[in-house]
């Protein structure tokens, strides 16, 4: 073969294998181009720019001693793509077993022709984990986080509760919701089919802030006795509800709050309005006896009566065309006889405390009332507060004046109730109930710090003083012996109150509010607990009913707070100087006879 033949052929060769590429591309660019092109499309679709949003942490709600009472935890939202998924019957039975969940009921939501729907919020980390490493195209996990109460109940109405988004509802995580809540950033970048981002195709990025962290002036300890004291009487009396309050009458500090009944705030969806409802400051109850300690105080502190004034009982006394009445009990049977202001009190004697109601006269009743803080919101930052009584001295008949004087007719909350014992407490002074002591920022430096707050000087110091030794006098000696705290000097007073009939008219039969007010011990009082239990079953009486939570609340209070007792019980000599002779012959120092009373 010539060389230039050689050359031609060789060239021939070169040029077939050239058209044979050509062709070979022009088939593959008309794949991908044509035939290809749907699926190239929706890939291409699914490479998009998104903002995502980067969720804040929800600050957390502590108790006085940095119990954690609201956390947040993280978790995952899980989602499905109903549209994307082929094989609807396989997914189906993966993922409920992941998630636990109903598999028809999962199925139902796959075959529906949505593009994009939750099958699970704020579920736990280790269910999110197991959905993203079982890859199953059209499922995925987003990263999110969810609220947690740790203690369960434990202070439910204080600390409320948040919606499945996070938001504040109820409670607490209500009123500081903009303080919990922080600020989301966000995002911006391409994200693939699956939703992740690309790395390297970030545009944007604001970072989130935090929430902020509440520190409350709740008790834990004393929190949980209480609530478990509240139960206990909530129960055996089968009541219709009941509520405590317990306080710090020098400061106002709310130490323990409890309401019966009561709800989980990790399944507040599943609870009754009855159970979440805060009843110590959105229910009105009528006050009974318990309001004869605030007739005392206006009594003496305006002078309309001496301490050494005596009262006549003789069980009954006509008021115009109607007839009030004491409640009775051995040895009184024939009425409370001669009373000083003490023994009114002590005997809860109706007559004696309507006829200092006379010296006073409505318009002094009125205002002392008024500055007790009846007539006004507690103001104690929880949410739902009511106002309650209001009306008008001028209006009042004399004896619709005696009634009020005793407690009866009238309508307040317990935490109006605890604000005004409080004041005979601590010397006179109204205090502003308060249960958040300190916002702080994320980075836990104090944002805004709350502080003790005198509302109004109420009565003088030594009113306060005379009035305590008193009701120091219904628990040693009275209708308050149930309320006794070993070692300690008690002082309170029992209230039990029918209830006014729904119709507006009267009372309702058989319908009591059983309640006790008190505070210790009497030289320097440290808590004011107040109870009031609302139709309790079987017996009514404040004594029977709200006395014994007082005194279980008491008395831990006392240990928890290392108060000294008042009298320290004398150590029981050894009898014959035996080991085991002593212990059997030692009585307590406490007898408990309770003598009933109104
Ligand atoms: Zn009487």
């Amino acid at each position: 073969m010539r060389y230039d033949e050689l050359v031609r052929v060789r060239i021939k060769k070169l040029i077939f294998v050239l058209i044979a590429a050509y062709v070979l591309i022009i088939a593959r660019l008309f794949y991908i181009q044509v035939i290809r092109a749907p699926f190239y499309r929706e890939k291409a679709r699914e490479l998009t720019v998104r903002k995502i949003a980067l969720p804040a942490r929800r600050g957390t709600i502590y108790d006085r001693d940095g119990q954690k009472l609201a956390v947040t935890i993280d978790a995952y939202d899980i989602y499905v793509q109903p549209v994307k998924i082929k094989d609807k019957e396989e997914v189906a039975t993966q993922l409920s077993q992941i998630l636990g969940c109903s598999r028809t009921q999962l199925l139902d939501t796959l075959k529906s022709d949505k593009k994009f729907t939750y099958v699970a919020r704020r579920a736990d980390i280790w269910i999110g984990d197991a959905v993203t490493r079982a890859k199953i195209f059209g499922t995925g996990s987003i990263r999110t986080t969810k609220r947690v109460y740790p203690g369960g109940t434990l202070a439910a109405h204080i600390v409320g509760f948040t919606n499945v988004d996070g938001k504040g509802i109820e409670g607490l995580e209500r009123v500081y919701d903009k303080q919990l809540r922080g600020t989301d950033g966000y995002v911006v970048a391409e994200v693939d089919a699956r939703g992740k981002i690309i790395p390297g195709t970030r545009r944007d990025r604001v970072e989130p802030i935090n929430g902020g962290d509440i520190v409350l002036t709740i008790d834990s300890t004393l929190q949980r006795s209480l609530e478990h004291e509240l139960e206990k009487s909530y129960k055996a009396h089968s009541a219709a509800g009941a509520t405590a309050i317990m306080m710090e009458p020098k400061t106002g500090e709310i130490l323990a709050l409890a309401n019966m009944p009561t709800f989980d705030p990790n399944n507040a969806k599943n609870s009754s309005a009855a159970s979440r409802r805060d009843r110590a400051v959105t229910d009105l109850y009528e006050p009974g006896s318990t309001l004869k300690a605030m007739t005392v105080c206006a009594g003496l502190e305006a002078k309309a009566v001496t301490p050494t004034d005596i009262f006549y009982c003789n069980a009954s006394k006509g008021i115009g065309r109607r007839t009030i009445r004491c409640s009775l009990h051995p040895p009184f049977m024939a009425g409370h006889g001669a009373c000083n202001v003490a023994k009114i009190l002590k005997y809860s004697c109706n007559i004696g405390a309507a006829d200092i109601g006379f010296k006073l006269g409505g318009e002094r009743l009125y205002k002392f009332e008024q500055a007790f803080g009846f007539y006004e919101k507690p103001d104690s930052g929880l949410p739902g507060e009511v106002r309650g009584w209001h009306d008008n001295w001028r209006d009042w008949a004399d004896i619709r004046l005696a009634n009020i004087a005793f407690g009866q007719g009238i309508a307040v909350t317990p935490m109006q109730m605890a604000k005004a014992y409080s004041a005979i407490a601590n010397g006179g002074l109204i205090m502003k109930p308060y249960v958040v002591k300190e916002i702080r920022k994320p980075d836990g430096k104090p944002e805004q710090q709350f502080m003790p707050t005198v509302v109004r000087r109420v009565m003088s110091e030594s009113t306060s003083a005379m009035v305590s030794e008193m009701l120091q006098g219904v628990v040693s000696e009275g209708t308050g012996k149930t309320a006794d705290v070993q070692g300690y000097r008690v002082c309170g007073k029992t209230g039990s109150a029918q209830k006014a009939s729904t119709t507006g008219r009267g009372y309702a039969p058989g319908k009591f509010i059983a309640s006790f007010a008190g505070f210790l011990p009497l030289r320097d009082p440290r808590v004011v607990i107040l109870v009031a239990v609302d139709e309790p079953k079987g017996t009514h009486w404040g004594a029977t009913v709200a006395a014994p939570v007082f005194q279980g609340a008491a008395t831990r209070a006392m240990w928890h707070m290392k108060v000294p007792p008042d009298n320290i019980p004398e150590a029981p000599k050894p009898v014959g100087g035996s080991k085991n002779g002593g212990s059997d012959t030692v009585e307590s120092p406490v007898s408990r006879h309770p003598r009933l009373g109104g």
